[in-house]
């Protein structure tokens, strides 16, 4: 008897994971998975975070420090990524792989809280400097936060943009 039921237990999560996966155009099942290597290099990302790394060692020695961590940290995972598409058999619709499109997603995400957590830091250090009636590097600070933080809002928006889209093509390409 309890063997029965581990056994029942067992099996029903595996079948709600099994969701078939049908082109959001036709519906069609026959689906090709393809990776396609992304070599195109956001300028954002890697130049970015170098010149501001470099602002912040001019300005401070420690903060500059973690600027740079930040930034080479966002420049990793702008780098050459590799994007899994599924290819309908039926009409050559070419759409995300999900899986694949989250996780890409969640690298975003840690990029846009790496942006927070510098503007952050920046204005702590902007509120020390003034504090510290060193005003020329508050406003450097002022400056950097300010920069971090439009950063932060345009990644963001882009990301609730494309969350969106993730959830509108999860909707339409997966069959329960
Ligand atoms: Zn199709």
């Amino acid at each position: 008897m309890p063997d029965s039921v581990a056994k029942k237990q067992e099996s029903e999560p595996q079948d709600y994971k099994i969701k078939t996966v049908k082109c959001p155009k036709c519906g069609g099942k026959r689906l090709q998975i393809t990776t396609e290597t992304d070599t195109h290099v956001k300028t954002s990302g890697g130049g970015y975070s170098s010149t501001k790394g470099c602002l912040g060692w001019l300005v401070l020695g420690p903060f500059g420090l973690l600027c740079g961590n930040c930034g080479s940290k966002q420049k990793t995972s702008v780098d050459t990524t590799n994007k899994t598409y599924w290819v309908c058999s039926d009409c050559g619709n070419k759409f995300r792989n999900l899986e694949d499109w989250k996780n890409e997603l969640e690298k975003e995400d840690t990029a846009m809280k790496a942006s927070l957590c510098i503007s952050v830091f920046a204005l702590l250090g902007a509120a020390f400097f003034w504090v510290s009636h060193i005003s020329f590097m508050g406003k450097l600070l002022l400056i950097l936060a300010i920069v971090y933080v439009l950063m932060a809002f345009a990644q963001w928006n882009l990301l609730r943009k494309e969350k969106e889209e993730y959830q509108k093509l999860e909707h339409e390409s997966t069959e329960a």
